[in-house]
């Protein structure tokens, strides 16, 4: 398997408890992309009852589609971390700012 080394913004919290890649507001996915059309919405949120076991790994965010975001640079993410919760019933990245 293939190692990638680069600086990406981490998952600094997220308050979706009930996400798979959740523990103690914590995501442990290796990276998440957010946005679903103009909605900065968590793309890789998985609800369900069982939880990864790969707690050692803090989650970046590997992508953004959400260019009205003032963070979005290239379609990436600029932002030194983010954090992820509800808004209403939609997961979204708490830290979008739009332009
Ligand atoms: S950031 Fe997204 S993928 Fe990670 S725990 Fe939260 S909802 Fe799930
Ligand atoms: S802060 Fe903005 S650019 Fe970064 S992930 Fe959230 S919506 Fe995308």
């Amino acid at each position: 398997m293939a190692k990638l080394c680069f600086d990406i913004p981490v998952v600094s919290q997220c308050a979706v408890s009930d996400c798979v890649y959740n523990i103690n507001k914590g995501c442990h996915a290796n990276a998440i992309t957010v946005g679903e059309g103009s909605a900065p919405d968590c793309d890789t949120y998985m609800g369900a009852s069982s939880h990864t076991r790969k707690t050692q790994v803090q989650a970046g965010v590997g992508a953004c589609k959400v260019t009205s975001c003032t963070f979005n640079d290239d379609f990436e993410c600029s932002a030194k971390g983010i954090e992820v919760g509800y808004q209403n019933t939609n997961v979204h990245c708490l830290t979008f700012h739009p332009r």
